[in-house]
């Protein structure tokens, strides 16, 4: 059983079917109990003929076998069988419900998450809480109540009945009982510290594997497989020692509860022999006495069980709380109001960011101002800060107050949700999901027609290459389907950002693997349907950014010029020279064609 705000409120919730399940529990465990007095009347009734009911003599013959033993047995048995279903359907069900709600809690609150949690923890480490831990603790949360409950009734029940036998031999049956409560305290501490190891290195492993198979592709070109057999056998063997650590500790209780079972039987046949030599015991009475305790080592054994699986659920649930608890830190400010109908008007005012965990100023006193409809081009070498100032304007991370603003509002005074709605993005890495080419282009609008889809896909001049798979639009991607070529994935992207037609895009370096003739055809298509909305182009090519209304250069983290290509030829040394030394590739590509 394990408690704790993230998992209390529903022993509340569903109180109803746990008390139900705690009915069926205590009328199982009272009709237990039961049959060592049917032992006591048969090992009697062979040994003297007759058996003591109550006070009254009766013989031990056929009737008596078949009225006071066998139907009561059959009955004691029958109502065990449906009791015990009930109960487990009962817990088990509970269980499920309890692990659902828990894994719908930590779905939603990670994507609220920002993008800050997700570079700190990594998704192998984030699936073993959805799978491992969760298992854990639903594992606990039902088997955890029903030990709980079970142990402490039987056990209650048995001595109670062991005491109204003899409470001398109760009592020294009792000690090694207390001995084994207070050793396996102790040991359950332990596990729970080593099952929190266990589970780290469960993580680390699931991270590496995650890793693995995503990069595959680098790993087989610089055929590093050796290398990372090694690193990978070197984690598996962290985990097989923590594994190891963990399992040596769940033995030695088990061996405890071992010990305490034996060493009770021997007090029950040295002293229980004694006091039936003596004659203040029968052997009836002795084997019902041996059958009640057996019915104590269960609860013994399941209070062993009971802080194995509660160490291993408190360490598992402490870690769910961690993804539980965790805060967004790029939230609405208080009274933040949502910007309606954005005109895609841009200022950056003095803004200087630094990321969360950074050491120095990624942008440096950023001031510009792009106008409502403007075609923009972002440009600089690389690791400039072009991605991170078009992250800002999507408020992937905060920004001071008063530095960056949206149709003349601080972005720190509208809500995220509305201003992100406006925008639409191509991102570098150019995500797609494993689904459908057409739903990877309508992922983000909720109503759309076939015609749109393919009027976006034909301005981002993938219609034809889409045609050209045998399922066309119904074509899988990613792992369970096709594999698209880097320039169609650019394309596919670009297709689901121009479906939302907001009134800001951002393409981040979006054309660079497509070729100068189909980079064209998407501009100029750009153009032609984005006029008098907001388009600001990330890129390396100059032939990508020429033709924009605008430029802005980035060097080292400041904007050092803005114009057109013809004014910042001639004013920035640093435009000046990075288009000359394409001309210079370019002319020196054609000489060697
Ligand atoms: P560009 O898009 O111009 O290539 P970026 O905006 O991606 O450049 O990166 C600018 C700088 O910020 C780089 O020095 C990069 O190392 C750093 N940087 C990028 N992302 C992060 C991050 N999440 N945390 C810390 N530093 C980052």
């Amino acid at each position: 059983m394990i408690f704790g705000r993230h998992i209390n409120r529903y022993y509340l919730r569903y109180a109803h079917w746990l008390l139900l399940g705690l009915a069926s529990l205590i009328a199982v465990d009272y009709l237990q109990l039961l049959i060592p007095n049917l032992y006591q009347m048969v090992v009697n009734g062979l040994n003297q003929g007759w058996v003591l009911v109550d006070g009254v003599q009766l013989p031990f013959d056929m009737d008596f076998l078949l009225d006071r033993i066998c139907m009561p047995m059959v009955w004691v048995i029958l109502s065990m069988v449906a009791g015990r279903f009930l109960w487990r359907v009962m817990f088990l069900g509970t269980a499920f419900k309890v692990e659902e709600s828990i894994r719908n809690r930590m779905f939603d609150n990670a994507r609220h998450l920002s993008q800050n949690y997700y570079q700190i923890h990594k998704v192998g480490g984030l699936m073993s809480l959805f799978t491992n831990d969760l298992d854990t603790v639903a594992e606990c949360f039902a088997w955890g109540i029903m030990m709980f409950f079970d142990a402490l009734l039987l056990a209650v029940m048995a001595v109670a009945k062991m005491l109204r036998m003899s409470v001398m031999l109760t009592v020294l049956s009792l000690i090694p009982t207390a001995l084994l409560l207070a050793s396996a305290t102790v040991v359950g501490r332990y596990m729970m510290k080593k099952w929190d190891i266990r589970q780290e290195a469960y993580a680390r492993l699931s991270d590496f594997s995650q890793e693995s198979f995503s990069g595959i592709a680098v790993i087989k070109a610089f055929v590093k497989e050796a290398k990372e057999l090694l690193a990978f056998r070197k984690l598996n063997e962290e985990n097989e020692v923590a594994n190891i650590e963990h399992t040596k500790a769940s033995v030695l209780l088990r061996v405890l509860v071992m010990m305490f079972v034996e060493s009770v039987i021997c007090i029950i046949l040295g002293y229980g022999g004694y006091l039936v030599w003596k004659g203040s015991f029968n052997a009836g009475q002795l084997v019902e006495f041996i059958g009640y305790f057996t019915s104590v080592i269960w609860p013994v054994m399941a209070v062993s069980e009971l802080i194995d699986m509660s160490s291993r659920g408190k360490a598992s649930l402490k870690r769910i709380g961690e993804l539980l608890d965790a805060q967004p830190d790029v939230v609405d400010a208080p009274g933040a109001k949502p910007l309606d109908h954005i005109r895609g008007e841009i200022e950056f005012r003095n803004l200087s960011f630094r990321y969360p965990d950074g050491e120095y100023d990624v942008l440096q006193n950023v001031s510009f101002r792009i106008e409502a409809g403007e075609n923009v081009g972002l440009v600089g070498k690389t690791g400039c800060g072009k991605t991170t100032l078009v992250d800002l304007i999507l408020r992937t991370y905060n920004v001071p107050d008063g530095t960056l603003f949206v149709d003349g509002h601080d972005v720190n005074r509208v809500t995220i949700r509305s201003l992100r709605e406006g925008c639409a993005y191509v991102p570098q890495d150019n995500y797609l999901f494993s689904d459908t080419i057409v739903n990877n282009i309508a992922f983000a609008v909720d109503d759309w027609t076939k015609e749109e889809i393919e009027e976006a896909a034909r301005l981002a001049n993938v219609d034809a290459s889409i045609r050209d798979f045998s399922n066309q639009y119904e074509t899988m991607l990613g792992e369970r389907g096709v594999m698209v070529s880097g320039g169609q994935k650019q394309r596919i992207s670009i297709a689901r950002a121009l479906m939302k037609d907001a009134p800001i895009l951002i393409l981040d370096d979006s054309v660079s693997a497509v070729d100068t003739d189909t980079e064209r055809t998407i501009l100029q298509n750009l153009r032609q349907t984005r006029k008098g909305k907001t388009t600001i182009l990330i890129a390396h090519r100059i032939t990508t950014i020429r033709e924009m209304d605008k430029l802005l250069y980035l060097e080292d983290g400041r904007i050092t010029a803005v114009g057109t290509h013809q004014e910042l030829y001639e004013s920035c040394p640093g435009y000046r020279k990075m288009v000359d030394l394409q001309k210079l590739e370019e002319e020196g590509g054609s000489e060697h064609a």
